[in-house]
């Protein structure tokens, strides 16, 4: 593995507002993937070049698999022991917050506990060193299936105000974190840069990888269809490991649980059961976009504290689709 370093002003990204601490100069293997892609990697004032033999092989020359490499960055800038790091099953996850497990059992649109409590437990995995990004929903506010076609409205505006509904979610959502200390930036699907980010994937990755929780609103920033693709999407774009999807329910039942109270809750399910029986955790498209990519899926609820964090490290809870 070769890697040279030379100090040298950087000409054109003067407008970069971010600081480093020296830990974050040492590149890790993640930087070598990037730098594998034939672009130096800056760092403020220090510009690194790369080249590595070791993490790539000729028929994935630039380690492409579903495998992502723990941050060598802790968020709030504490560099992690990477021997006395614990290693949990995933590290780098999707979190899907639909806007209806926003709103509790609240009549206002927000419930602030719950983003509080989501706040407080994506908290504790960051600190572990375990990376988040989160998709969050709008139904809660605007869902535009529901309105189109009536009061003239169409169904690409309709969606249009939908996903404009997730932009305010993320905006509270990161409001809450950053009150709690989780450096978070939110990322748009359509550019709104008065307020977020556009979304830039290699500027997402770049974000987790230094601690920070990256929340992607506005969906896929097409009208017809739902954040629950945006979810997929997002997580096969970043090369997360797993969609967690957090609902009102403990998961997915082989029966509508409200009107069999002894329907059975499922704990492994295939893709094609899911499609093939209907049993509506997703929608098609989304589950169709994890079959393909390999990204298993866990449902579960929201609602039960501690659930979000063990979702994330992986413990047991829920619905597992896809996965083992
Ligand atoms: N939406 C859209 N394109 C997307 C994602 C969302 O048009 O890629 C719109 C759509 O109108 C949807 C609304 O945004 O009803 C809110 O998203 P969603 O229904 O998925 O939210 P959730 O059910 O998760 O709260």
């Amino acid at each position: 593995m070769a890697v040279s370093a030379s100090f040298r002003p950087i000409i054109s990204s003067s407008s970069s507002s971010y600081s480093y601490s020296f830990s974050s100069l040492i590149p890790s293997k993640r930087n070598f993937v990037s730098s594998a892609l034939g672009n130096p990697i800056s760092f403020g004032k220090l510009v690194i070049s790369c080249s590595s033999s070791e993490n790539g092989s000729a028929a994935d020359p630039m380690n492409f698999s579903r495998q992502p490499q723990m941050s060598s960055m802790s968020p709030f800038g504490l560099s992690i022991n990477e021997s006395s790091r614990p290693s949990y099953k995933w590290q780098r996850v999707l979190l899907k917050v639909s806007g209806e497990a926003l709103a509790g059992d609240q009549m206002q649109n927000i419930d602030p506990k719950i983003t509080m409590a989501i706040a407080r437990e994506v908290a504790c995995v960051t600190r572990l060193g375990i990376e988040v990004a989160i998709v969050v929903g709008g139904g809660n506010i605007f869902r535009g299936s529901s309105w189109a076609g009536s009061s003239g409205l169409d169904r690409s505006s309709a969606d249009c105000i939908g996903m404009l509904a997730t932009v305010m979610n993320a905006i509270f959502l990161q409001a809450t974190m950053e009150s709690i200390g989780i450096p978070t930036r939110v990322q748009t699907a359509f550019r709104m840069s008065e307020v977020a980010e556009p979304y830039i994937r290699r500027r997402a990755v770049r974000h987790l990888e230094k601690g920070r929780v990256v929340i992607f609103a506005a969906g896929t920033g097409n009208p017809f269809f739902t954040t629950d693709t945006a979810a997929a999407l997002r997580c096969a774009e970043i090369n997360a490991e797993v969609v967690l999807k957090a609902t009102n329910v403990d998961g997915v039942y082989d029966e509508d649980p409200r009107c069999n109270p002894d329907a059975r809750l499922l704990e492994t399910l295939t893709y094609h059961e899911v499609t093939s029986k209907d049993l509506s955790v997703m929608d098609m498209t989304a589950i169709t976009l994890c079959q393909e990519n390999n990204i298993p899926l866990v449902v579960f609820n929201l609602n039960k504290p501690g659930n979000i964090s063990r979702a994330i490290k992986g413990e047991r809870v829920g619905t597992l689709i896809g996965g083992t």
